[in-house]
């Protein structure tokens, strides 16, 4: 028996090796979850699962559909069931006009944001289904799902996706007992915001983002700690009756 909120509860974390998903999987492993990180970046899932002691680590690409349900059914095996999943996983893709954009480019960040989304969303709510319902789930949109952005189309668009998968998924899941929710963060401190600001400042990309920082009503960007506080008091009983939300993390930029 563990302790905590999470006590003896089975998750699984999808770009779990790094940001966000990593701090959400830390947190969720101290609050006495069974973890299971699933990410393409078989080094860093590596350090993470280290770091963490007692997570366990599946190399999966969320777009590919077969390994989704591998993921979902090796949990099931491997810990008897699933109570929740944040299906976090994504990329940013280019900083170009869409009138510029290749066709490639679009299909990328719509194949990993939209298609890796609904196929765990789908993988897991079957599984949550066949052991009698209940279950919560929290998908990552961002601010970029609910306003435009210049040069970030094929990103905008992927996330407006997931704000419309997470509603959908609480009303198809609501009958089961199923949850879905969806975090909206603005500007994170991670990896991403970084490989973000390099594109569109390469010789300058630190100053980029304390401008941006300061940019915002808060005066300056948050932390992947910042948003598993929300994620985990998504996924957790004290939000038992919230369903279908979509939730700003963004230090007030959309207020
Ligand atoms: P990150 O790049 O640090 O983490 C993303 C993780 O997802 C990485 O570990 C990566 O290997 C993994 N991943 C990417 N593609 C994958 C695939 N096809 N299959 C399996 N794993 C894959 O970035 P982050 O900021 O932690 O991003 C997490 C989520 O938060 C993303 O969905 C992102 O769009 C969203 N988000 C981030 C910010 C921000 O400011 N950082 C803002 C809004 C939304």
């Amino acid at each position: 028996m563990s302790e905590g909120r999470f006590a003896d509860q089975v998750a699984i974390v999808t770009g779990g090796a790094a940001g966000i998903g990593k701090a959400v999987a830390t947190r969720l492993a101290t609050d006495g979850a069974h973890v299971v990180l699933v990410d393409r970046d078989e080094a860093q899932l590596e350090k993470t699962v280290t770091t963490l002691g007692t997570a366990t680590a599946i190399v999966a690409d969320v777009r590919d559909e077969a390994a989704v349900a591998d993921y979902v059914r090796r949990t099931v095996a491997d810990y008897g069931r699933v109570d929740l999943f944040f299906n976090n996983a994504g990329i940013e893709g280019p900083r170009t006009s869409i009138i510029d954009l290749d066709t490639t480019d679009f299909d990328r960040v719509m194949s990993v944001n939209v298609r890796g989304v609904f196929l765990g969303l789908r993988e897991v709510m079957r599984a949550f289904r066949s052991q009698g319902g209940g279950g919560a789930i929290v998908n990552t949109a961002s601010m970029a799902g609910i306003r435009g952005s210049r040069r970030f189309s094929p990103y905008v668009a992927s996330k407006h996706a997931v704000v419309g998968l997470t509603r959908c998924a609480a009303l198809d899941g609501a009958e089961f007992g199923i949850r879905v929710n969806a975090v909206a963060p603005g500007l994170i401190d991670t990896r991403m915001l970084r490989a973000i600001a390099e594109q569109d400042a390469p010789s300058h990309p630190e100053e980029l983002i304390s401008q941006m920082a300061q940019d915002t009503p808060l005066k300056r960007s948050g932390t992947a700690d910042e948003v598993a506080n929300m994620v985990t008091w998504l996924l957790s009983s004290e939000a038992s009756y919230i369903t279908g939300t979509i939730n700003l993390i963004d230090a007030g930029l959309n207020a």
